[in-house]
């Protein structure tokens, strides 16, 4: 299902909080955490769980933490840590001094585990993996009780001992819940709480050879650090049961309320750590950053403004069920900010070279053009105007057809903030036919504007002056894949088959307009009549300046919308 509808859905998850404030639930500022687990950048669907988490926390005068959920040794790093933080950042989200990471909790964790054992609500249990599972029942059929089960809280204290103290190979054994192994909710019956991992912590190092396991961490840690509401996407649902009993169990002073969303999907996009990662190793991509990519870096590298995807949040809303929304609506979003944002310049990406037969050879005049035509706040600068020029190649046809109303053979057009050159000849290759230049008269009377003697003409140019025009390559990204729902091809083809081949395209001879020789990387414009265009922050340099295009002009949203 394609979600077209703008309006934000009922917020529930602001209702709960705005109900808990009134009856005074917690006593206290309410306070959110975004828990990212260190293993992969984040994607645009995070920061739709940012932007809520950090939003409501802001809408309601309290606090949101940045929480590392880092209990998975063997696939965490320190450079997604790093590139977490600085994306989150970016997007305009601020942890102040509140950034905690799970493995600090380890040792708490560990003696609520120990509680637990003495308690008799968990136990030892040394059945292989596969026997735990064949043990666990279906979602029909009730689960087996393990022979471990009953066994001692001496013999259970003794053995998570020695599991702590490296005395036992991975997989030997795990603690589990002691809970119900007939439990309707699968995820009740007897869950695994740690398990042995020999394997080095990015922030723990060797101190460890047991780690808990999310559920067991994720609710003591909300509760370690006082969260109020610890909100989640949906595939977390049936594990509320359990994130309410480990903390019941333990009988912990502050009990947080697990509140479920559902998780952002997007057309021609797949947001999944694990497959981003395949698209990354496989080099399918040029690395995370890609500005295909819909990871934050990619898009903040494709020239998204912050503001933009702060809006997309806003307006997709959140809902309970899950959908999809169309990647039109996201361009909606950036084109709308970058239009009132952007100064808007020229650049000639396609160059075919004009010259003006009557302009005098060595004259250059410096023509007034504005940065942009609703804010002239933005002020203007000075185009050079001279004998040589370039147009985009696409704007001439030697035999137009009907709706072609831009430059052809004996035709008149404006060119922008100049003046109206009419097309007298074309010259081409004798041998391969091909357009070298176009032989043009301009009206020294049309200057900035229109002609003195009324006549009209039907298009308005983008163009540079030849000899002042600096080169550029520009890459314009399309679609990563082909079809929106590269995910779930019925037949269970593998997404990476839907790869869009043409998602990618560099021009290598493109023109800009003089000024443009200091943009500063990550800058943003509008080349006009072209769409949105950024300096990129990787790859371009001062000797070889490369733009990416961010997005079209030609908005597909405002279609979807209006149908
Ligand atoms: P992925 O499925 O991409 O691997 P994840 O859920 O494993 O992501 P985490 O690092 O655990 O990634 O996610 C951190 C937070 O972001 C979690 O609270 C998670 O629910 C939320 N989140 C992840 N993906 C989305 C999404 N597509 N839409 C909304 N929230 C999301
Ligand atoms: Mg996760």
């Amino acid at each position: 299902m394609t979600s077209t509808d703008q309006s934000p859905s009922s917020n529930f998850i602001r209702n709960i909080i705005i109900d808990d404030l009134q009856t005074n639930k917690y006593n206290r500022q309410i306070m959110t955490r975004f828990p990212p687990e260190p293993n992969g950048y984040l994607h645009i669907g995070h920061a739709k769980s940012i932007c809520l988490n950090f939003g409501l926390a802001a809408e309601f005068g309290g606090v949101c933490n940045l929480r590392f959920d880092d209990t998975n040794p063997g696939k965490e790093d320190i450079e997604y840590v790093e590139s977490i933080q600085e994306d989150v950042r970016w997007l305009g989200f601020d942890w102040e001094n509140r950034l905690y990471y799970a493995s600090d909790y380890f040792e708490k964790l560990y003696d609520y585990a120990v509680q637990l054992i003495q308690e008799g609500k968990a136990y030892v249990c040394s059945l292989s993996a596969d026997e735990i599972r064949q043990y666990r029942g279906t979602l029909t059929e009730p689960g087996i009780e393990s022979p471990y089960r009953n066994r001692s809280v001496e013999d259970n204290l003794d053995l998570f001992t020695r599991m702590r103290s490296g005395e036992f190979p991975d997989g030997a054994h795990v603690v589990r819940a002691k809970i119900d192994m007939a439990s309707s909710n699968v995820v009740m019956r007897d869950p695994a709480i740690y398990r042995i991992r020999h394997a080095t912590h990015h922030r723990t190092g060797d101190k460890w050879c047991i780690y808990p396991m999310y559920d067991f961490t994720h609710c003591l840690s909300d509760s370690i650090e006082g969260i109020t509401h610890s909100v989640c996407t949906l595939e977390f649902e049936n594990n509320r049961a359990l994130y309410d009993w480990v903390l019941d169990a333990l009988d912990v002073a502050r009990h947080p309320q697990q509140i479920e969303f559902a998780r952002l999907n997007l057309t021609y996009a797949v947001l999944s750590k694990r497959k981003m990662i395949e698209l990354v190793e496989k080099g399918v991509v040029n690395g995370w950053n890609d500005p295909r990519m819909p990871s934050i870096s990619g898009i903040r590298r494709r020239g998204y403004p912050p503001e933009a995807i702060r809006n997309f949040c806003e307006r997709i809303g959140v809902a309970k069920r899950d959908s999809t929304v169309d990647m039109a609506l996201l361009e909606h979003c950036v084109r709308e900010n970058l239009n009132e944002s952007t100064p808007r310049v020229m650049a000639v990406l396609k160059p075919l070279r004009v010259v003006i037969d009557n302009y005098p050879e060595d004259q250059v005049e410096w023509l007034d053009a504005p940065y942009h035509p609703d804010n002239p706040r933005m002020g203007s600068r000075n185009l050079p105007f001279s004998k040589v020029l370039y147009i985009e190649a696409d704007d001439f046809m030697e035999d137009p057809p009907k709706k072609f109303y831009r430059l052809a053979p004996g035709r008149e057009v404006r060119l922008r903030y100049a003046f109206y050159i009419k097309c007298e000849r074309v010259v081409k290759d004798n041998q391969t036919g091909e357009i070298q230049e176009l032989h043009c008269t301009y009206d020294p009377e049309t200057r900035g504007g229109g002609a003195p003697d009324g006549r009209k003409v039907k298009a308005t140019l983008h163009w540079v002056s030849a000899d002042h025009a600096i080169g550029a390559e520009v890459r314009l990204y399309d679609h990563l894949f082909t079809r929106p729902d590269p995910d779930s091809a019925k037949d269970g083809t593998d997404f990476k088959a839907f790869i869009n081949p043409d998602s990618l395209k560099k021009l290598t001879d493109c023109r800009l307009e003089p000024g443009l020789a200091n943009a500063a990387p990550g800058s943003r414009y509008q080349f006009e009549r072209l769409g949105y265009f950024c300096v990129d922050t990787v790859d371009s340099c001062e000797s070889a300046l490369i733009f990416n295009r961010t997005v079209t002009l030609k908005d597909e949203w405002a279609k979807i919308r209006n149908k």
